[in-house]
């Protein structure tokens, strides 16, 4: 190789990436086994950071005296952000990290390019006019700390290598540059003058098939790239391929869920990512793994509410001491909070309600008071590696990372987490004493900025970005994504160094003609990496109509059919395709024992009447429905405030006649106390939103004015009964029973009425074989020579209305006689009994024999609400497959 036989003692090889460097080191072994060799001298190739790194580690160990420190990039941008806000223009900055963010980075392209922060061509402009007193401000407080920044730190070796006080490679080979900065040149350019040979070389490859191809979006494009690869890996197991994917860090799981997937088909492969044969290159922010969120969350926990939604990951995380301990404890105490539609509570809280956490989760009760109890230590200040100490004394306190013995991932990714605290303990350089939330914010900032990946095994396809891929030898390359609106890449010019400035120095991202011509570079250097190469791009994105990159434009177009992929067959359609549904009529349950207690009332008939299957698994399985936390009252709660206030109201009025003679301001006063009491009993846990609940006692209190108007409107009643159980015993079941009210007439009979807050229609409710609410007629069986008539009590803002039906006429408008409602002769009021007697009767036999078969009373109406879906399978009658690949 005519690269390897310019190696000599003493030459160093130079790449812009680490992977570049790792290609090269192991081509130079074989090319050594090639050549017979038994030994040689190792490769001296690295990265040019690294080599710059190098150079600055040798002048550490020579100089005698106490050398500058030098910035990490995450210090550098702490530093940035404490002038940042120290400075005037603090006060007008909306994201202060993105504008310090873009302060260093023009600080750097300045150094880079070689322009003094102080050039007058900076002056320009009213941006890059503050940006020269905060890189003022940035200058001087390096001279004052003794710190270094990196691109100023390439400048101080220029001095030392001029000076020959630093050792340099006699040879220098450059490789796989696409551009070198004006700084990078000079410290080259000194070690030239110093004597060292420099050499700028390319990979060159002879014969190319380059080939361009359009598919439908980017998806169509990731999941055609790995068939592609697939293909040529089955055919040519020792081939090297290359998928070429831009911006992979923002779209790396979707390329894995593709590769995976045509991987994955077949079973050639298994989901186990380390026995995949493709490596994909861009690793994940640190702070996104689980195991370091659940920690980052549990280090944010404060003295303040708690949503509930973090209430619930605090009780199923799994990287909480005790967790598998107390894991189902913990799972019903969250039901618990929910069934009290708890949305938000601070741990204090939580430890000292009347829903204590102590009496059902004890062990996380503990926990969570030692956190509680070592609060008062954030009012302090400390460095940052005083406040290192609390964060893993509050980690440990909590029990991270759980019980469970930690997998691979998650231990690589705590060991990578440690690294990060230990790296936060150098902020004590340059921080001084800062509080708990800035601690914190430098905690999080530090972890976010970290990209961590899992280690892999070497693999045969490499899914590289952009830029590492230039230059790296492979036998076949895909480059996706070169669409007209992404390739070239927009210009994105630095807001404080002047445009015109940027263009003339041809500054990166500077306008579109240097994009353009770094584009075209880019894409002649990929040319170069492969024998074959295919270029990618989308003809759409979202609504958008795409194009050719007119960098590719000229290059050779082939269709999906010239690649002559073989059908690509999911896994999921593969098992759906192969599956055997077995059928087993199972619609009986056991019959219940006399040893097994149900409770649920009338909800016994309700839920055998819409669904028998749906009554089995709430009452028998208890598979009942989790509600999730809403903001404010939910319906229920509203309803049970009507309920309780009413309950309370008839309770003092007793009867028609004290509420037709009680003054006005009494009754006012009266229903208010009812109204308030109700909502304090009810709402106690939301009692923080009490403007809400004030607003919500002003609408009960007009709403039940209105529904006394209606009573006032009837002919005389005494309130007789409020509340009242009833037990009964119907099919072996034993039942309880308890009705709103019952109110006597003046004739000595009595009615019975329910409060509902939504809508009612007897009709459906109470008739047919199937009645949707029949807990009145229930109650009517009970008594059925007293009562004279059932009555649904409608009060909702939408419709205040009486509704029911009487074997008598009791003088109420829209109340008719079963007569009149159902058309029969005059005795049919207790025929109606018998009816209702009869069928109620069957609803239980069926429960209690066990009948559950699924059968809605009303499809897909009975089935639109209801959370048992997955358990009973109604919709497991989807038979074709709708997805369709290319
Ligand atoms: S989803 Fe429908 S069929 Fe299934 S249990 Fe509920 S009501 Fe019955």
């Amino acid at each position: 190789m005519d690269l390897f036989n310019q190696v000599s003692h003493g030459t160093t090889l130079l790449t812009p990436n680490s992977r570049l460097s790792a290609v090269l080191i192991q081509q130079y072994s074989a090319w050594q086994q090639l050549q017979k060799k038994l030994c040689w001298p190792s490769l001296d190739c690295l990265p040019q950071n690294s080599f710059i790194a190098r150079l600055w580690n040798a002048y550490v160990i020579q100089q005698p005296n106490a050398q500058p420190l030098l910035l990490t990039p995450e210090q550098e941008q702490i530093a940035w952000e404490d002038i940042l806000r120290h400075s005037p223009e603090n006060e007008y900055l909306l994201q202060l990290s993105s504008a310090a963010e873009l302060a260093k980075s023009a600080w750097h392209t300045l150094k880079l390019w070689r322009v003094h922060a102080e050039n007058p061509h900076l002056k320009t402009t009213e941006d890059a006019q503050i940006f020269q007193t905060w890189a003022a401000a940035f200058e001087k407080k390096c001279a004052q700390s003794l710190w270094l920044d990196s691109s100023s730190m390439i400048e101080l070796l220029i001095t030392q290598i001029e000076k020959n006080s630093l050792a340099i490679p006699k040879k220098i080979i450059l490789l796989g540059f696409t551009e070198i900065s004006p700084l990078h040149q000079a410290l080259l350019e000194r070690c030239q003058h110093q004597g060292c040979e420099v050499i700028y070389n390319t990979i060159t490859k002879k014969q190319r098939d380059i080939a361009r191809i359009a598919l439908n979006d980017a998806d169509s494009e990731m999941r055609t790239m790995a068939r592609w690869a697939k293909a040529i890996l089955e055919e040519q197991p020792e081939a090297r391929i290359g998928c070429v994917v831009p911006r992979l860090e923002d779209v790396r799981e979707q390329v894995i869920q593709h590769f995976s997937a045509v991987f994955c088909e077949e079973n050639t492969f298994t989901l186990n990512h380390t026995t995949l044969p493709f490596n994909i290159s861009a690793g994940k922010n640190l702070a996104s793994y689980p195991v370091i969120h659940a920690a980052i969350h549990l280090l944010k926990l404060s003295t303040a509410t708690i949503p509930a939604e973090v209430l619930s990951s605090i009780l199923h995380s799994p990287f909480i001491g005790d967790a598998e301990y107390e894991m189902l404890n913990r799972a019903r105490y969250e039901t618990l909070l929910r069934r009290d539609n708890i949305t938000s509570m601070s741990l204090q809280q939580l430890l000292e309600n009347k829903l204590t956490i102590k009496n059902h989760c004890p062990r996380l009760a503990e926990r969570m008071r030692t956190v509680l109890d070592s609060f008062h230590l954030r009012h302090e200040k400390k460095f940052a590696s005083g406040w290192t100490h609390y964060f893993i004394e509050q980690l440990n306190a909590w029990g991270w990372p759980g019980e469970r013995s930690v997998d691979s991932h998650e231990y690589q990714a705590i060991q990578a987490w440690l690294k990060v605290m230990a790296e936060y303990t150098t902020l004590d350089g340059i921080l001084t004493q800062i509080s708990y939330q800035q601690a914190l914010y430098y905690l999080i900032y530090l972890t976010a900025q970290k990209v961590f990946q899992v280690e892999s095994p070497a693999a045969p396809i490499q899914i590289l970005g952009m830029l590492e891929a230039a230059e790296i030898p492979f036998d076949y390359l895909w480059v996706m994504g070169l669409d007209d609106s992404a390739w070239p890449q927009s210009p994105n010019p630095n807001p404080f160094i002047p445009q015109r400035l940027q263009k003339k120095l041809k500054m990166p991202h500077a306008n579109a003609e240097r994009e353009l011509q770094y584009g075209i570079q880019l894409t002649q250097q990929l040319q170069s990496c492969a024998d074959v190469i295919i270029f990618s791009h989308a003809l759409k994105s979202d609504d958008a109509e795409l194009r050719p990159s007119p960098i590719i434009s000229d290059v050779k177009a082939i269709t999906l059919n010239d690649l002559r992929l073989a059908d690509f067959n999911p896994i999921t359609h593969s098992i759906f395709a192969s599956q055997k549904i077995e059928f087993l009529n199972d619609e009986t349950a056991p019959a219940i024992g006399c040893d097994e207690v149900v409770r649920g009332g009338t909800s016994i008939f309700k839920l055998q009447a819409a669904c028998p299957f749906k009554a089995f698994a709430e009452l028998r399985l208890h598979a009942r429905k989790v509600e999730p936390p809403a903001l404010g009252l939910r319906a229920m709660d509203k309803g049970e405030i009507l309920h309780r206030a009413m309950e309370m109201l008839w309770g003092v009025l007793k009867d028609q006649t004290y509420l037709l003679q009680m003054p006005q301001d009494t009754l006012d006063k009266l229903v208010e106390d009812c109204v308030d009491q109700a909502i304090h009993h009810i709402a106690e846990s939301t009692a923080n939103n009490r403007r809400y609940l004030g607003l919500e006692s002003q609408r009960l209190q007009r709403l039940i004015h209105q529904w006394l108007d209606r009573e006032k409107a009837r002919p005389p009643f005494k309130v007789i009964k409020i509340e009242e159980e009833r037990k009964l015993t119907i099919a072996n079941l034993a039942i309880t029973l308890r009705v709103d009210r019952i109110d006597e007439l003046d004739s000595g009979r009595q009615i019975i009425i329910d409060y509902k807050t939504g809508k009612t229609h007897p009709n459906k409710d109470w008739f047919g074989d199937r009645p949707n609410e029949p807990q009145l007629p229930l109650y009517c069986t009970t008594d059925s020579l007293k009562t004279c008539g059932i009555l649904f009590a409608q009060i909702n803002s939408e419709e205040m209305k009486w509704k029911g039906i009487s074997g008598i006429d009791l003088g109420i408008p829209a109340v008719k006689t079963v007569t009149e409602e159902r058309n029969t002769d005059a005795s049919s009021w207790q025929n109606q009994i018998e009816n209702w007697q009869t069928i109620l009767e069957k609803l239980a036999t069926d429960f209690a024999q066990g009948k559950a078969n699924i059968d809605p009373k009303e499809d897909p109406q009975t089935c639109e609400h209801c959370h048992l879906k997955p358990i009973c399978r109604i919709h497991e009658t989807i038979t074709e497959n709708i997805l369709s690949y290319d």
